[in-house]
């Protein structure tokens, strides 16, 4: 920001744009943690509770995890060196996409380099200009933008309202009809009426998308998911999921037909265009998958935790419900929520301040995510500091 005359014409847009965020309290910064992810970190010197995360299970920093990449690392080197149709496939990618098949009780798994590829793809390449997408208003920018991609003419229905989506869905008709959404909706923590879209996908002949990212190792009887615990996994076209938050790694993965993932190794372009993800990468999100399926201790611990803390919460007057484990404490303002997580930081707390664009305007808040790794005492100093913030205020 120092240079008053910037000799490339770049610099001057990209300072002039970050003097607009800094004033308007949207300035953001990166931090390196100094630790393995977990309940307590370091950064910056400063030791401190995480609440940031979405390492649902403490698995991202599990040393099981580590060992199943060193493994791969020493069978399969670190690169992959091609996209999958070209060179790039494993029979690591292999393995972890029949597990997955199977965890989610699908047909088929296709795995993708982010939830967020996995979305943008899966859009762009299941629907065209003739078609319309139905997307709920407060879903992951990745299906927004996947929406977008697309060029398909796209209806946003306001936030979890089934009978406003019904209207929409006779009022727009198309070559095919597309609804997307969130099942654990990433800056609230509420959850999509599931049955309900079923229901009405089914009666207007449009498909549904079900976007699994913070559902999945938290919700179900086996931990597979919103649609598991709802009892519509068979009925939802596609499931999305993720491999790096519950699951302890990094990646994404859909679940649905073979016939539809089979199109998407042809036509999802950040499947075909992109460098698969390395082996090693596969293995660890393959062991993160088996510990979540074989120790439902970490499940019960998480949910443990999410009573708790949403116990907590309410008897500080917020209308806290335990849905999952994202908690949103809105405070309004962008400068509000920076200095409210500023001082938790005061405490020992991470919780990081979201703002616009990641949330609507005049909701910025603090996001809390819960971990299996919490223990009680975490929680409580938690809901201490937000006692203390809400006496100070
Ligand atoms: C995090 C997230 C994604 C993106 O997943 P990545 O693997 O981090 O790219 C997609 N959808 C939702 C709802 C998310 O919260």
């Amino acid at each position: 920001m120092s240079a008053a005359h910037p000799e490339r014409v770049i610099d001057g847009w990209a300072e002039e744009e970050l003097r607009t965020l800094q004033a308007r309290g949207l300035r953001r910064e990166l931090e390196p943690l100094s630790t393995p992810q977990g309940p307590v970190v370091q950064l910056g010197g400063e030791t401190l509770i995480n609440f940031s995360s979405n390492d649902y299970l403490g698995l991202a920093g599990d040393p099981r995890l580590g060992q199943a990449a060193t493994a791969a690392l020493s069978r399969h080197g670190v690169g992959t060196g091609a996209s999958r149709l070209v060179v790039g496939d494993t029979l690591a990618h292999r393995a972890l996409e029949a597990k997955l098949a199977a965890f989610m009780g699908a047909e088929s798994a296709l795995l993708f380099n982010a939830g967020y590829a996995a979305n943008v793809g899966v859009l762009s390449a299941l629907a065209g200009k003739e078609d319309v997408l139905f997307s709920d208003a407060l879903n992951h920018a990745s299906l927004i933008d996947g929406c977008r991609l697309s060029r398909a003419k796209t209806v946003v229905y306001p936030h979890r309202d089934v009978d406003a989506l019904e209207r929409l869905l006779r009022a727009h008709r198309g070559r095919r009809q597309m609804v997307c959404t969130d099942a654990v909706f990433s800056m609230d923590g509420d959850r999509a009426p599931l049955r309900e879209l079923v229901a009405l996908c089914r009666q207007h002949g449009a498909a549904l998308v079900v976007d699994e990212a913070h559902a999945i190792g938290v919700l179900g009887d086996r931990g597979a998911g919103l649609c598991e615990a709802l009892g519509v996994s068979g009925e939802v076209d596609l499931r999305v999921g993720t491999l790096g938050k519950a699951l302890g790694a990094f990646g994404a993965f859909v679940a649905g037909s073979r016939a539809v993932t089979e199109l998407l190794v042809h036509r999802a372009r950040s499947l075909v265009f992109s460098t698969a993800l390395p082996a090693a990468v596969c293995e660890a999100a393959r062991t993160g998958l088996g510990l979540v399926e074989d120790d439902p201790s970490l499940r019960a611990a998480l949910w443990r935790n999410i009573r708790h803390f949403a116990e907590g919460l309410q008897k500080l007057g917020h209308p806290a419900t335990a849905q999952s484990a994202i908690f949103a404490v809105i405070l309004g303002e962008p400068r509000a929520a920076v200095e409210a997580s500023r001082f938790l930081r005061t405490r020992g707390l991470l919780v990081k301040a979201i703002r616009p664009p990641t949330v609507p305007e005049g909701t910025s808040r603090l996001r809390f995510g819960l971990s299996a790794a919490h223990t009680p005492e975490h929680i409580e100093r938690a809901l201490d500091a937000l006692r203390e913030l809400a006496r100070n205020a």
